[in-house]
């Protein structure tokens, strides 16, 4: 099913045009479902957008609550999408009225609402009612880079316990060394590496889980692992390889 050509080099010999023409012809499949993050839903027709949740509001329960989940998609992650739109509008104006004054929080401005936003979209389908196993190829990625796929799950279940403050869980793929890695986020966009796609996220800000764990981020680090979508982590390891 795969095209003969790799994607970058495809991306040289034809140009972005016929490359999605080709991946369409000889993949059967949708661009979206071929590469990139089009699959994240939250871009569409020149704007950043809310991508509707993937499932119900409750349907998570009882690990997480439907309160928790509509307060979370609807204000928290709008309001991401809301300051991303907003600041990319600020910054166009500013550069056409060649004005970088406030350049400085502009900039942090669109790596804080922008990060949010990426970590949000792939939140959603990180979890899925009763959970879903690593298929076998993600399985043998994480045995290959942990040691084992409990290991995996273990580190990523820490790191998601002991981030500071406010921040993120994040089990992604490092295209250089062509490994998996288990990273932190502090709040959205801090203790990155460049080039990663992030596969798995698990959210620890406080609205991500206060109202049903309070103060026990833990219990919600293990409820999470229970809601855990690996298939999503398997579907973008792929694309990110591909
Ligand atoms: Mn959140």
């Amino acid at each position: 099913m795969r095209s003969v050509l790799s994607r970058r080099d495809a991306m040289k010999v034809l140009g972005a045009g016929a490359l999605l023409a080709a991946t369409e012809m000889t993949s059967g499949l949708p661009a979206a479902e071929a590469g990139g993050d089009d699959s994240l839903g939250g871009y569409k027709d020149g704007k950043y957008v809310l991508p509707p949740l993937p499932y119900a509001y409750d349907a998570l329960e009882p690990l997480l609550d439907a309160r928790t989940m509509r307060i979370h998609h609807d204000k928290h992650h709008a309001g991401y999408v809301r300051g991303l739109n907003a600041t990319l509008a600020r910054l166009d104006a500013d550069r056409r009225a060649g004005d970088f004054a406030a350049v400085k929080p502009l900039s942090r401005a669109l790596a804080f609402n922008g990060s949010g936003h990426v970590l949000h979209c792939l939140l959603w389908q990180s979890m899925t009612p009763g959970g879903a196993k690593p298929p076998d190829a993600l399985a043998r990625a994480l045995a290959g880079d942990f040691g084992s796929v409990e290991s995996a799950m273990a580190q990523f279940a820490a790191a998601s316990k002991a981030v500071q403050a406010s921040g993120w869980g994040v089990l992604a793929y490092e295209p250089m060394g062509k490994k998996l890695l288990i990273l932190q986020a502090g709040k959205h966009q801090d203790l990155t590496l460049w080039g990663v796609t992030p596969l798995l996220v698990c959210d620890v800000w406080e609205h991500a889980y206060y109202l049903k764990y309070q103060n026990r981020r833990a219990d919600w680090v293990d409820a999470f692992m229970q809601l855990a979508n690996w298939p999503t982590a398997a579907r973008r390891l792929a694309s990110a390889k591909a």
